[in-house]
């Protein structure tokens, strides 16, 4: 079975996260599964951009 990680929010296809079965996945390094960002593995980078300019909007009009 191959694992694709996609995007819990667009749900496209997470770049830097190789497409492996769960075996092969098993025997790889944390890093090589992941990119160095916030929510990495889990959400797409515009996403996490969206996510952060909403946050810095809400900041600045209190
Ligand atoms: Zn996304």
């Amino acid at each position: 079975m191959v694992l694709v990680a996609k995007c819990s929010k667009c749900g496209k296809r997470l770049n830097g996260i190789p497409k492996k079965s769960i075996v092969e996945l098993s025997k790889m390094s944390k890093s090589m599964k992941n990119v160095s960002r916030i929510f990495s593995g889990n959400l797409c980078h515009n996403c996490v951009a969206e996510i952060i300019k909403a946050g810095v909007r809400r900041e600045a009009a209190v």
